[in-house]
């Protein structure tokens, strides 16, 4: 059970409930996150009226936590999490789509490949710059250079950032650059990182480690929203199954069980999931039919001359098609895909 405090609660009145608990026999758990105290209570409760508590003064609530995680929890948080970036909705009615490059390359390719994607109303580009390469032979990224290059090109259409971060030493630099900062799949138990990003002031797409259980995941979108942030998208991109013939297993029922579990926004990224541009389509029409709040997409202006992932990258043509399939796939379901006007 957890009691968590009003904002302008006062330390007096926190002392007063820390006071009567301890009275009653119970062990107690303080903790401040989003300038909101809270008081978990560890111990034996059977036999206290709890309404005796949650009418003292600055008590907001007393909710019963039946997960090992709280925050993210619908218990701690009953309506929608909804993060907004220059603009644009995240957990809304509107399905969100994010789309760009894998990776930046050049100036060149970043800003064809986000012209392309801003043509269909994209409001969120994503790009890497500093990526996680499974082999260090592999190209890895053109670090803040590109981050740059992709900063000037989102401006001068008007566009939001979405890349990833690899090295919380980068954080301060990057945060200048960048709108949503991403967590990548391999980074997903990295918890120094997801800590630093509590204090980040900027809101944070946490990957699905591709070897994490739901509960995991949650549970690392826990320490971010413990740490003082609650601006957390969730995002499934697949995980680690015995099938061979894709990348990933794309776990699509995650995106239900999140959303009963979680009022915290959840994408899907079906480009890793499935590493295969023919796959990518079914993939996504299936993810905004299953309820998700928006899609990551790598989409290439020439998919053929990507230096990294060109085999799951979509074609500009290819894209245009897919956002107006899953624009009927949403108004079926009650919902719209956010398209900025041009
Ligand atoms: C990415 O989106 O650029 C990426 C590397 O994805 P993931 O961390 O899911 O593998
Ligand atoms: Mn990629």
């Amino acid at each position: 059970m957890v009691i968590v405090f009003t904002k302008d609660a006062t330390e007096q009145d926190i002392i007063q409930v820390i006071q009567k608990l301890t009275r009653l026999g119970l062990d107690i758990h303080r903790s401040t996150a989003d300038e909101r105290t809270m008081i978990r209570i560890l111990g034996d409760k059977r036999g206290i009226d709890m309404r005796d508590i949650e009418t003292l003064p600055g008590v907001m609530g007393i909710h019963k936590i039946t997960d090992p995680y709280l925050m993210v929890g619908r218990e701690y948080q009953k309506q929608d999490t909804r993060v907004t970036v220059r603009g644009t909705t995240i957990g809304g009615k509107d399905i969100v789509v994010m789309a760009g490059p894998c990776t930046l390359e050049s100036k060149e390719q970043i800003t064809a490949t986000a012209q392309a994607v801003a043509d269909q109303g994209i409001a969120i580009l994503r790009g890497g710059a500093f990526k996680p390469r499974t082999s260090p032979y592999s190209f890895q990224g053109l670090g803040f250079e590109g981050l740059k290059l992709m900063r000037e090109t989102a401006d001068s259409l008007d566009m939001a950032i979405v890349s990833e971060l690899l090295d919380i030493r980068d954080m301060d630099r990057f945060v200048e650059l960048v709108d949503i900062i991403q967590v990548g799949a391999r980074n997903m138990h990295n918890f120094p990182l997801l800590k630093a990003l509590g204090q980040a002031g900027k809101p944070v797409l946490l990957k699905r480690g591709m070897w994490a259980t739901i509960e995991e995941w949650l549970l690392a979108a826990e320490y971010i929203l413990y740490h003082g942030n609650m601006e957390v998208i969730l995002c499934e991109r697949g995980i680690r199954a015995f099938e061979s013939q894709t990348r990933f297993t794309l776990d699509l029922a995650s995106i239900p069980i999140v959303k009963r579990r979680s009022h915290l926004p959840i994408m899907v990224d079906p480009s890793h999931a499935s590493g295969n541009r023919q796959l990518v389509v079914p993939m996504a029409r299936a993810a905004v039919a299953a309820g998700a709040d928006g899609l990551l997409i790598e989409v290439h202006y020439d998919p053929r001359k990507a230096r990294c992932d060109g085999a799951q990258s979509l074609y500009p043509g290819q894209f245009a098609q897919t956002m107006e399939q899953l624009e009927q796939i949403a108004r079926a379901i009650g919902r719209t895909i956010q398209r900025k006007q041009g």
